[in-house]
């Protein structure tokens, strides 16, 4: 593959090679027929195909053929179980083999580091090793079937409040520690045939120019072998892209950075050599799917379905019971809440699929001939109380003697484009809860919801089975985890917060106009509720089951030096089968350098029949006792004591055992206890962390947080801010009409709900993306003209510019 790509890429003109730097529409890339590279297409993603095969757009407005919708990422993360990941891998790659798409965008490996991230339902967990572990296993499946996956969105990209300009700001240890490192397990486990780089800025420099993480990081630390693609409109500067390592712009540029590309190399600012390793990946990605195309592939449309009801059964946490479920057959239920006949089932935005079919409850226990009364509770289109809605809730709950209620977040609710405000739970469903848990005791709650909400009536209910956004065959799941033909298996991929002031990155989250400093440091997650004894609704890795299991025998062996083998027997001590997840947390905390109470390196997820047991064998290796050492800038392990510990959660540690590491370096061991103590020490309170304490972790001048009045615009300004000038104003309310006509079209699947998301999404957009938005249509000199039309003194005396 190689040597055909080189001898390709040895006879073509410079204007063909930049060519290939980015795509010819918004999902191909640009073929050269002569060359015999042809043109592929590369399309979202996640958990779903949306292959749009008319009119385009990056989040979703238009409308994509149909395709399976599998649960989305904060549903799967619950199964923890790799082997199922790969299985729907698999399902997804078929799906785009017969689709005749080369890439599917996804997955997402960015680390929740809030949970109000809008976009959290697409990402996986709060924790790096969980993150890569479950990502890569998805990444092998897909490609596994000769199709690409793009690895998204590389990275510290943890919001969406002005993702397309903010700059995070990061303290190296915790780059390295958190949100690096589930990227790094999944590239070095998986190779995903790209990488997708993320919008923001990391230290002040955009991803896609981002030499630092791009090159030194992924390519040549971590040995990524396929290419960089950016994420759709964040291709910076141009030139110093390819320099950094982003071999490729989607989508098209409008040939505007195809020619940058060749003056720069006319010029010698670019030299050709720099440029054909760029263009010998993107060779490579094209061969490689010319290699795997099927022109008649079929998949199995009902297989695909029954699969994604195996994999949201697999991924509900059952998060209390008190002997309310299973549910037997005799039981009088009453079902109410409207999510129980349309339900909440994916996220919108850019992932959002177009499913085959879509299952909902009271079909399906019709279907099944169970007996069921009915009320809809809510309406799913507003979020006011409606009493007449729940007086005849109340009254069939009162007739029943089971209630389940079906609950969650709806769509407006979580999105690309934006974030949560809150955690609660819509006004209706709260106070509908609330309501019928005055009349009927019996009362099993159903979440979908792509992440934590928090739940001030949870003492009122007996029941609460957690679904997330479980895709198209969802429902299935659910009737079959109610009534115990499934036993729950799933566990909480993230921690369920009391309240969100709890979180750590609530005072810094979504930050300022400019930067979002991550004050919090390696804190996030277990890792700070556990290290500052915080009480949480539902920790981290938790989740229960129809049956019990045992722990015992734990055997901690050294190997070497820094490998351990530990091995513990897990027993299902119940009368039904079922499966746990045991996990291995590893915790050191009598270093010179602050560290988290403990933190996860290893899982397992074992099926056992009543009365089975089974030997579970872990191995631990430097990573699992190293903290990221920044004056070394490497891999560290301390001397001392560690504790291994075995749980069923974050908070269940059922076996632990110490063992001493004793290392002859003379390494120096960053200590903060002088210059950040707070670190050391951190308080059962709302986080809160001295700038100036922060500034020690980040080794440098913490950058300007607002943009200040009087700053000229810039390609970079955004809509919001290019709308306080006369002519800015002009311009936003014609791309806003531009979009509203969109989502009149016929063509839209936006529902009234996402235009929310539209508007942000407008408002947020810098100058730059109208490139994107304008693709070839657009002239050569628009964004510039406009920034210069803004900043113009020409226009001071008609009132069109700032006042200083
Ligand atoms: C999203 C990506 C997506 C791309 C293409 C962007 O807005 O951030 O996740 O893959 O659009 O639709």
């Amino acid at each position: 593959m190689k040597r055909k790509a080189k001898e390709i890429l040895d006879k073509m003109t410079l204007k063909e090679k930049a060519g290939l730097c980015s795509g010819e529409d918004f999902w191909h890339l640009k073929s050269v027929e002569r060359l015999g590279l042809s043109k592929i297409m590369v399309t979202d993603g996640p958990h779903g195909l949306r292959k749009q095969a008319g009119d385009a757009d990056h989040v979703g407005l238009n409308k994509s053929v149909a395709a399976t919708c599998f649960p989305t990422a904060s549903a799967t993360a619950s199964s923890w179980d790799p082997k199922l990941m790969y299985e729907m891998g698999e399902a997804l790659g078929e799906e785009c083999l017969q689709e005749d798409v080369a890439v599917i965008l996804g997955p997402g490996a960015n680390i929740k580091r809030s949970p109000l991230c809008g976009r959290n339902f697409e990402y996986v967990s709060e924790d790096p090793y969980h993150t890569g572990h479950m990502t890569a296993a998805l990444i092998n499946g897909v490609q596994s079937k000769g199709i690409g996956t793009s690895l998204k969105h590389f990275v510290m990209n943890n919001q969406e409040a002005r993702r397309m300009t903010i700059d995070a700001v990061v303290d190296e240890r915790a780059q390295r520690e958190i949100y690096l490192t589930g990227f790094e397990i999944a590239v070095k486990e998986a190779q995903p045939w790209t990488v997708m780089c993320s919008y923001n800025k990391v230290d002040g420099t955009f991803l896609s120019d981002h030499k630092r993480l791009l090159t030194d990081i992924l390519k040549d630390e971590w040995g990524h072998t396929g290419l960089v693609v950016t994420d759709w409109g964040a291709c910076n500067d141009r030139v110093k892209g390819i320099k950094a390592g982003m071999e490729l712009e989607m989508p098209s540029s409008g040939g505007r950075n195809d020619e940058k590309i060749v003056n720069a190399v006319n010029d010698g600012v670019l030299s050709e050599g720099t440029l054909d390793k760029a263009v010998i990946r993107i060779i490579e990605l094209i061969l490689k799917s010319q290699e795997s195309r099927k022109s008649d592939f079929k998949y199995d449309v009902e297989s695909h379905h029954i699969l994604a009801k195996k994999v949201a059964a697999n991924s509900s946490v059952l998060l209390k019971n008190d002997h309310i479920l299973p549910l037997t057959q005799e039981k009088k239920i009453a079902v109410i809440g409207e999510f129980a006949k349309v339900p909440r089932y994916q996220g919108a935005g850019s992932s959002i699929i177009n499913p085959h079919k879509i299952d909902n409850v009271c079909d399906l226990l019709t279907e099944k001939g169970i007996d069921y009364s009915y009320a809809q509770g809510y309406s799913i289109k507003n979020t006011k109380p409606n009493q007449d809605l729940i007086a005849d809730a109340v009254k069939v709950a009162q007739g029943a003697e089971v209630v389940v209620i079906f609950a969650g977040l709806t769509d407006d609710y979580e999105s690309e484009g934006y974030d949560r405000k809150h955690l609660d739970l819509p006004h209706n469903h709260t106070e509908l809860i609330k309501q019928v848990s005055k009349v009927n005791s019996n009362i099993v709650v159903v979440l979908q919801n792509g992440s934590p909400v928090v739940m001030p009536w949870v003492d009122d209910v007996k029941g609460l089975l957690e679904c997330y956004l479980h895709g198209q065959a969802g429902a299935g799941a659910v009737i079959d985890l109610l009534y115990g033909e499934v036993n729950p298996s799933g566990k909480l991929a993230e921690t369920f917060p009391l309240a969100l002031e709890d979180n750590s990155s609530y005072n810094y989250f979504p930050g300022s106009t400019l930067t979002v400093e991550h004050r919090e440091s390696i804190f996030v997650g277990y890792r700070y509720y556990d290290t500052a004894n915080k009480k949480v609704l539902f920790p981290f890795g938790y989740g229960l089951s129809y049956t019990e299991f045992s722990y015992s025998d734990l055997k901690v062996s050294k190997i070497n030096e820094l490998e351990y083998e530990v091995s513990l027997t897990v027993k299902n001590t119940g009368a039904v089968a079922g499966s746990e997840i045991a996990q291995l947390y590893v915790k050191n905390n009598e270093s010179e350098i602050f560290k988290a109470n403990k933190e996860l390196r290893a899982f397992d997820k074992v099926y056992l029949e009543p009365n089975e047991e089974k030997q579970i064998t872990f191995s631990l290796n430097k990573r699992s006792f190293a903290y990221y050492n920044t004056t070394i800038s490497d891999w560290h392990v301390d001397s001392g004591l560690y504790e291994i510990q075995v749980g069923a959660s974050s908070r269940d540690i059922r076996l632990k055992e110490g063992i001493k590491i004793e290392i002859n370096d003379a390494v120096t061991v960053p200590n903060y206890k002088e210059t950040a103590p707070d670190y050391y020490n951190l308080m059962n309170d709302v986080f809160e962390m001295d700038g100036k304490q922060f500034e020690v972790l980040y080794d440098k001048k913490l950058p300007k947080r607002d943009k200040e009045k009087g700053d000229p615009y810039t390609e970079l300004s955004t809509m919001i801010e290019v709308r306080e000038k006369f002519v800015g104003k002009l311009l936003f309310n014609m791309i806003k009409k531009q979009a509203l006509g969109m989502v009149e079209s016929d063509n839209s699947e936006v529902e009234e709900g996402n235009l929310a998301m539209l508007e942000a999404i407008i408002e947020e957009m810098p100058l730059r993306s109208l490139g994107m938005m304008g693709g070839d249509k657009l002239p050569k000199y628009f964004v510039d003209g406009m920034v210069m039309m803004l900043n113009s003194k020409w226009f001071k005396g008609i009132g069109l510019i700032r006042k200083k």
